[in-house]
């Protein structure tokens, strides 16, 4: 396991926490872990201590299947430098309510997706792109079945 200075020395970008690291190592080997409480089971996200379902500090990151469904669009039509960021104009970012419990929610950018398919409803599935060395969590459309 790299340190945690190692850690963010690799996400720059981003406000790293005692509670959000984990999420972050996870990233690193590619998978999207998402807090989950010991006690009661409720899964919660962005990372917090406690439990906002029965307070419990026995928080579990753990994997999600990465599967869900659109439940917010948007199109970024500018934003700031990114490094390692090239993608096309207007770009989408979507939040997926996760398969693991309503309510439960990732926002993330599309890929391999025409902006007119990234609509409310769509089925996804979690996939990873790399910015300029950094794993990215990003979805694309689940493959619709034969
Ligand atoms: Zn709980």
């Amino acid at each position: 396991m790299i340190s945690d200075a190692d850690l963010i020395d690799r996400f720059r970008g981003h406000m790293l926490s005692r509670d959000n690291a984990a999420h972050f190592r996870g990233r690193l080997d590619h998978q999207l872990l998402i807090d989950r409480c010991a006690e009661c089971g409720v899964w919660h996200h962005p990372p917090a201590p406690a439990c906002p379902a029965c307070w419990s500090m026995s928080i579990t990151p753990t994997a999600v299947s990465g599967t869900g469904t659109i439940h917010l669009v948007i199109f970024l039509h500018q934003h700031a430098p990114i490094p390692g960021f090239d993608d096309a104009m207007p770009y989408p970012v979507v939040t997926v309510e996760l398969d693991e419990q309503p309510g439960l929610r990732f926002t993330g950018t599309m890929v391999g997706a025409a902006n007119d398919d990234v609509v409310i409803g769509r089925r996804v599935r979690l996939d990873w792109i790399d910015r300029d060395g950094e794993p990215v969590p990003a979805f694309r459309l689940a493959e619709v079945a034969a």
